[in-house]
């Protein structure tokens, strides 16, 4: 059983961990472990993952799943092979899961591992993930998990075709209070949803680093951050926009390089009449906030996305839901979704990556030829 015990020892702070409402927890957390994998706790059974780059945020996520009871970090998969036994001794791993670019479709044979969480620059997830699903692997990848309606697609269709399932680290999609304005949106206690306004951006520094190269990003902002506005207006309204339009804005060309977006403004349009206006930045700090109005209440969140603490109110008052680290939730849970059929509440699939991915391109599309940009329902 994910008991209570375990849920609150993933909160970051025990004080706020005692205000928990059991109403923002989904009944995936709470239902009892059944199945059997390779290895099975009183949690329920653990999901062995490997996790292939290991930069910076490979390094938090190793860090995170330490506290996890239903995920373990039990392989790496790395180009770099000094960092190798550097990992193994850190979190014990046996140089059988040890893998390098070259030699990893080799972890079809390893039946210690379950599943590869790909954590590299964006334009090389395709690759590594179909690669993955190939080896017969469950597989996990970073944000945005395509820089392409196009690539996504190829990658549902590859993780189908092996009978893999295809996840995104979306680890908002399992935030406490994020996951209670959704419950408040659905509950119907902020009235028919009128506006969500998201602000997403940093002051991208070294110049010489993936993200400022396009052949390896993919694009700028809005492929790095912008990305958490476009995806929270979607769960944050609950619905999908049918229409897009962008403004562009360069404030420095030499440091950001053609393909490379650095401030978007865009807009969107919701079938149920709700507007969006959103900001997408790498060229401003202290920019990352969310706001939905509806016609009888409000919900701000501000920090919205950060790792933490994430903060907000309500129309009814601050929210006092527990902090987590994100991705010690994100990686129990997905445990839940790929061994024991949990659903999520926000869907954190392949197909909710296409989503994102198609109002992206609409957006790039929109912001260079001026025009609004229909998208299908
Ligand atoms: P990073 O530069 O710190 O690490 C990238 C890793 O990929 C490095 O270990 C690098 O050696 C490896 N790599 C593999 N192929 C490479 C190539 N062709 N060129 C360069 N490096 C290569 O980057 P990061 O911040 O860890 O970001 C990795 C991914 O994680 C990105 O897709 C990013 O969007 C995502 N990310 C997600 C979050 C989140 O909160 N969900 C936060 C940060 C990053």
């Amino acid at each position: 059983m994910y008991s209570r015990r375990t849920f609150l020892q993933k909160m970051t702070g025990s004080a706020a961990a005692l205000s928990l409402s059991p109403a923002i927890l989904s009944t995936a957390v709470l239902s009892a472990a059944t199945s059997s994998a390779g290895c099975t706790t009183t949690d329920g059974p653990v999901l062995r993952v490997a996790i292939l780059g290991l930069g910076s945020y490979g390094t938090r996520v190793a860090e995170a799943m330490q506290a996890c009871t239903k995920a373990k970090l039990v392989g790496v998969i790395s180009g770099t092979p000094s960092k190798i036994p550097v990992w193994q001794a850190k979190y014990n791993i046996p140089a059988k899961n040890c893998y390098n670019y070259e030699n990893f479709d080799q972890i079809k044979n390893n039946p210690d591992i379950d599943a590869v969480y790909v954590i590299t620059p964006n334009a090389t997830h395709k690759d590594f993930v179909i690669r993955a699903a190939k080896a017969g692997k469950q597989v996990i990848s970073e944000k945005p998990m395509a820089i392409n309606a196009a690539e996504a697609r190829e990658m549902i269709a590859a993780c189908k075709a092996a009978g893999v399932h295809l996840l995104v680290g979306y680890r908002m999609h399992f935030e406490p209070k994020t996951l209670e304005v959704i419950r408040m949106r659905k509950a119907g206690e902020l009235g028919k949803i009128l506006f969500f306004q998201g602000l997403s951006g940093f002051v991208s520094g070294d110049p010489h680093q993936w993200r400022r190269n396009p052949k390896l990003s993919g694009g700028g902002a809005m492929m790095d951050i912008g990305i958490y506005s476009v995806n929270g207006a979607r769960y944050m309204v609950g619905e999908e926009p049918i229409w897009v339009t962008a403004q562009e804005t360069k404030n420095d060309p030499d440091k950001f390089v053609p393909g490379i977006d650095e401030t978007i403004l865009f807009q969107l349009g919701f079938p149920g009449g709700a507007v969006a206006s959103c900001l997408s930045t790498y060229d401003m700090n202290n920019l990352d906030k969310f706001f939905l109005n509806g016609s009888s209440g409000y919900a701000e969140l501000f920090p919205a996305t950060g790792y933490g603490p994430t903060k907000g109110r309500t129309n009814k008052g601050e929210l006092t839901q527990p902090d987590t680290v994100h991705q010690t939730v994100q990686m129990d849970e997905m445990s839940g979704i790929l061994l024991q059929g949990h659903k999520p509440i926000v869907p954190v699939d392949g197909e909710e990556a296409l989503r994102d991915a198609l109002v992206i391109e609409a957006i790039y599309e929109a912001a260079r030829t001026g025009q609004k940009v229909l998208l299908r329902s």
